[in-house]
């Protein structure tokens, strides 16, 4: 038992690495799988996705052919000051398509709701109408919601601006909404360029993708609608690109397939942007904005033979998106490359990134999985197999820099996202548990090392030089602590005669059995070593003399009330004779204890052996 308990001591820092190991682990076990631990990956890996878009974003160029007219703040003054209350009577849009479309664009898309409104103009709402009716080529959205049955029924939407599309994955959840604010049925009437404009914001309010196809399932029956952008798309890759779209297909492995070109999905349906940088509004390597208030004003201008502030044939074979940028008017967004997005850019950005065929694609998961076993193999390797820390860690640091312009390099290239996250987490944590099991290893040939040098092979007590220098330890911390310990001498009894009469062999078992009976009889911090030949020491840790006598005394007894089997049918007993002297009354360097020690020895030797040692006379 006391044996066991050695072992239990010697082994403590294994057992306690080993613990801590099991902890970690189980705490990795214990989290991952809750919700929340993937909340947080989710959105940690979302910020690096933001950072390697805002790198990459320089290297990208936008289609210039995509202009975007803005109800900024100047026009919004300047619409509020002609015409009143927002919204604006519809014919000054009426008179704006004119105005565009008399300069031959390719197509242009309200990022506008036109909605019933009360403070119409009597026909002003039918001139906007009749340009839906007469070109083919503007577009305007609608916007579903999730709001009370009670608020509002869900409105019926005419059948011809659903769009009937082939699921062939069973693994995407398109997105649904149950309630729908409808826009002037005319329009809907007059026009099939109707698509919906709904976003997905993230937890963190950042806009990074957009349901390309949504939902609108009030009856229990699916009605899909094409996001209005995608729409304008299909017509452009059709016109432009001499592409035969005529219905859209998900197939099985999530992308929107859209003649040769395939949109990749995640598995909420939607599709993941790639950014041009920041919104035009802050750079000019970005879209187009031209002001509202700028094109009225021409138009006026134009009307009145005057020179117009928007120069000729500025809107010829562009694609124009009109929307608002206006916090009053709440369609900035995040997103991110900016804070400050208009609602209106994301359309563009869209577009362009459909005509590029450059959208997100996340990497699937058995390809994640095989970078994480390669960074972690690469990591514990460089643990493990590099000698120096310093030349470890910098590898280490180069493995994950390395790895870090690699994902960001294959977001570039190939639009491809790779996590960073788990693999980098994955990469730590095995480098540290690497350390630690390969100085738990070095810990373990240290200390067969150190045991070689200390131990006598024989019995495995410690040996002469040990006993030497515990003994200088010994005082020195005693000395420093005022504190005491004592020195037991041991001499097996006749052990000479014994060696003659059963050979050295047998005597050697006989000094292993005395060894371990020792140990077995002190304290798992007291020293037990071999002195030389049969002569055994013991230091006792704050032990003074009366109690080192009384400890001598009963090994003394164990010892001698112990049969040794030698072999089979034959059992042999043994004595010893000990000597006691205790720091500091007995003497105080090694030299002096030693000899006081000896002398009692030799008294116990003297006096009939089997016993103590204690001279009546004080030992000079
Ligand atoms: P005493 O009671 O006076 O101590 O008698 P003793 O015979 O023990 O006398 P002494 O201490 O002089 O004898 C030491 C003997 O111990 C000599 C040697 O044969 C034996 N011895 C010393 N080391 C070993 C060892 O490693 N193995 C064996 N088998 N015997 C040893
Ligand atoms: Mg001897
Ligand atoms: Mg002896």
């Amino acid at each position: 038992m006391i044996t066991f308990f050695n072992n239990l001591y010697r082994h403590r820092y294994d057992i306690f690495f080993t613990l801590i190991l099991l902890l970690l682990i189980g705490l990795v076990c214990f989290f991952v799988p809750k919700n929340e631990t993937k909340n947080i990956l989710r959105v940690m890996e979302n910020k690096t996705f933001d950072i390697r878009q805002n790198i990459i974003a320089k290297n990208k160029k936008v289609n210039k052919d995509i202009v975007i007219i803005t109800v900024d703040d100047p026009s919004y003054e300047y619409l509020l000051e002609e015409y009143g209350d927002w919204p604006i009577p519809r014919n000054v849009y009426a008179q704006i398509i004119d105005y565009i479309q008399a300069q031959h664009p390719k197509y242009i898309a309200f990022d506008l709701l036109f909605i019933k409104t009360l403070n119409r103009i009597p026909g002003s709402d039918n001139e906007l109408i009749e340009k839906f009716k007469k070109y083919d080529n503007v577009y305007t959205a609608l916007n579903f919601d999730d709001y009370s049955h009670e608020l509002r029924q869900p409105p019926k939407i005419n059948k011809k601006i659903q769009s009937d599309i082939i699921i062939e994955s069973d693994n995407i959840d398109i997105m649904k909404f149950q309630n729908c604010r409808i826009i002037l049925p005319e329009i809907i009437e007059a026009t099939n360029n109707i698509g919906h404009i709904n976003l997905a914001k993230e937890d963190d309010g950042f806009i990074r993708t957009i349901p390309l196809v949504v939902n609108y399932s009030f009856l229990k029956e699916n009605n899909y609608y094409l996001y209005m952008t995608l729409k304008l798309a299909i017509d452009y890759l059709n016109k432009y690109e001499n592409s035969n779209i005529s219905q859209v297909k998900i197939d099985k492995n999530n992308n929107l397939v859209l003649g040769n070109k395939k949109l990749p999905l995640t598995e909420q349906g939607e599709a993941i942007l790639n950014w041009y940088g920041p919104s035009g509004l802050e750079s000019d390597k970005t879209y187009t904005y031209v002001s509202l208030w700028e094109v009225i004003k021409s138009i006026n201008a134009k009307k009145e033979g005057k020179k117009e502030l928007i120069e000729k044939d500025f809107f010829k074979d562009k694609i124009v998106y009109i929307g608002t940028n206006i916090f009053s008017l709440s369609d900035i967004k995040t997103v991110p490359t900016s804070k400050y997005f208009p609602g209106v850019e994301i359309h563009a950005t869209l577009l362009n990134n459909i005509l590029d065929n450059n959208l997100i694609k996340k990497a699937d998961l058995k390809y994640n999985l095989i970078i994480c076993l390669i960074l972690m193999i690469l990591a514990s390797y460089t643990a493990f197999k590099i000698r120096s820390v310093y030349v470890s860690l910098i590898l280490f640091t180069l493995l994950n820099s390395t790895y870090l312009y690699y994902s960001t390099y294959v977001m570039d290239k190939y639009n491809i996202w790779v996590w960073i996250v788990i693999p980098l987490m994955l990469n730590i944590f095995v480098f540290v548990c690497s350390y630690i099991i390969k100085y738990l290893i070095k810990s373990r040939d240290f200390e067969y090392t150190y045991k070689l040098a200390t131990t006598d092979g024989l019995t495995e007590l410690y040996n002469h030089r040990f006993f030497q220098d515990k003994m200088k330890e010994k005082i020195k911390v005693a000395e420093r602590n005022n504190s005491v310990f004592s020195l037991i001498i041991i001499d097996i009894d006749f052990f000479k005669k014994f060696n003659d009469k059963y050979g050295h062999q047998a005597g050697d078992a006989v000094l292993k059995h005395v060894a371990s009976t020792l140990k077995s009889c002190v304290r798992a911090e007291d020293y037990v070593c071999r002195y030389g030949g049969e002569e055994m020491t013991i230091i006792l840790n704050n032990i003074n003399e009366e109690a080192a006598i009384n400890i001598a005394q009963k090994i003394c007894s164990t010892i001698s009330s112990k049969k040794y089997p030698l072999t089979p049918d034959l059992e042999v007993n043994i004595t010893i004779s000990l000597g006691c002297a205790a720091y500091p009354t007995c003497g105080k360097t090694p030299a002096e204890l030693i000899d006081y020690a000896d002398k009692c020895l030799y008294y116990a030797k003297e006096n009939g052996r089997n016993q103590v040692g204690i001279p009546n006379v004080k030992i000079s």
